[in-house]
């Protein structure tokens, strides 16, 4: 009972029954919910001190997602690099 392979990502019961533990596994193989959403499309502003909401400013640099305020300021340093998507 106590052995359960949390390597078959369909078998979803089976992962649920290990806990909390393998909540987050199945969580981290889904992308279930906002945890790293730093830097993706539509997450998070990649900017680690701003880190808000609604980042559709891909920056063709980083190759990362940004919000409009920090999407101003790059474009201010580098004009051009961030562009809306
Ligand atoms: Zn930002």
């Amino acid at each position: 009972m106590s052995s359960v392979s949390v390597m078959h990502g369909k078998n979803v019961t089976s992962i649920r029954a290990r806990g909390q533990a393998a909540q987050n596994l199945f969580d981290a193989m889904t992308g279930g919910i906002q945890k790293s959403q730093k830097g993706v499309e539509g997450g998070n502003c990649n900017r680690t001190a701003c880190q808000a909401p609604g980042a559709t400013f891909y920056n063709a640099s980083t190759m990362k997602w940004y919000c409009p305020k920090c999407y101003e300021k790059i474009n201010d340093a580098n004009p051009g690099l961030c562009v809306e998507r």
